[in-house]
């Protein structure tokens, strides 16, 4: 099994100083519930900046505004429609970003010079407590170089930016993005990224069916249309009924490559393909929430250690939407 370790969270002095960093218009990685943030003042343009920069995102790819008080909101959006205030008594604090119209306060550099702006209220401890000092709602997008899997573990910001970035201790939870849901057409609510909320949670909360438009086709949302979470090795994403088939293919084509298996499942399961193919096995975890916590864990530390990555798939229900969604951009090859 992937195994969870005990994870210090960062203390109020440590906090205060990465406060403090933002206040001076720097970047400052920390952990929201859902993946750790590259946050900057949302209102700084300059250090906007930094963040695109670091990152390698292309300035067309809009951040998320994350603030600590419902009341904040206004800061950053206007028009807000009623079922936003539905969304946000159901699940703010939380990770589900909503999309509406933008004030025009926020800088272009933060929303890509769209008239719209993605806003999220996380529920980690750290994230709130470092909006609270630095007095300023928190731009962010993913703590990744562009492309490359989320981070979930301050060492992952390590590896990815050596110490060019402050970063806040945390523990992570959901281990995936959050959902994002448009409400800038309240007739017509999209879904732009699944996650932990499910789509039918939504649903019933805004009485509406959501137009799923989380797919690279057409993008609704700039991030879409991006190549994403590429792992250092070549990931292969199999089905549960194709997984033994795709690692005789890969055993024998790949003969002097390392390959590991990642299958969903008990640890029993994994000891049996272990056996059976005689390749380094390990499971993601025994429910979906346990793969969603450990699979950007999984690509970042299994890229750097193997050739070929297989990952067995998870049916694409509830939460397994959010990480069949986060595997498939991910994959070099699908099968199934
Ligand atoms: P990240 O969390 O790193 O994936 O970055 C934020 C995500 O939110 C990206 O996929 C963006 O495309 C999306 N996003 C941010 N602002 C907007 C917006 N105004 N409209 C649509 N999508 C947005
Ligand atoms: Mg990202």
């Amino acid at each position: 099994m992937w195994v969870e370790e005990e994870i210090a969270e960062a203390n109020e002095e440590q906090i205060a100083k990465a406060a403090e960093l933002i206040r001076k218009g720097e970047v400052v990685a920390f952990p929201t519930e859902t993946v750790y943030g590259l946050g900057a003042n949302t209102f700084d343009e300059r250090a906007v900046r930094k963040i695109f920069s670091l990152k390698g995102r292309p300035l067309d790819n809009p951040l998320i505004v994350h603030i600590s008080k419902k009341e904040d909101l206004p800061l950053i959006a206007v028009d807000i429609p009623e079922q936003a205030y539905k969304l946000i008594d159901s699940f703010w604090p939380g990770p589900l970003t909503i999309v509406l119209k933008k004030n025009l306060t926020v800088p272009d550099i933060v929303t890509a010079g769209l008239d719209s702006v993605a806003v999220r209220m996380p529920s980690h401890k750290v994230a709130l407590k470092l909006i609270d000092l630095a007095g300023v709602p928190i731009a962010a997008p993913s703590a990744n170089p562009a492309g490359k899997p989320s981070a979930t573990k301050a060492e992952h910001i390590r590896h990815y930016f050596g110490d060019k970035v402050f970063v806040l201790e945390g523990k992570i939870k959901i281990g995936i993005e959050s959902t994002v849901v448009d409400l800038t057409s309240p007739l017509e609510p999209l879904l732009l990224r699944p996650g932990m909320i499910e789509p039918k949670a939504i649903e019933k909360v805004i009485g509406k069916r959501l137009v799923h438009c989380t797919g690279s086709e057409r993008p609704k949302s700039p991030g879409l249309k991006y190549q994403h979470y590429s792992p250092n090795a070549e990931l292969i994403v199999a089905s549960k009924e194709k997984l033994f088939s795709a690692i005789e293919k890969m055993r024998e084509e790949r003969l002097s490559q390392n390959i590991v298996v990642v299958v969903f499942g008990d640890q029993e399961r994994a000891l049996r393909v272990k056996e059976k193919f005689g390749l380094d096995t390990i499971s993601a975890g025994r429910t979906l929430e346990e793969v969603a916590r450990n699979l950007f864990d999984i690509l970042i530390t299994f890229g750097e250690k193997y050739d070929v990555i297989i990952f067995e798939s998870v049916e694409e229900e509830g939460v397994g939407l959010g990480i069949m969604n986060r595997l498939k951009k991910a994959a070099k090859q699908i099968i199934d």
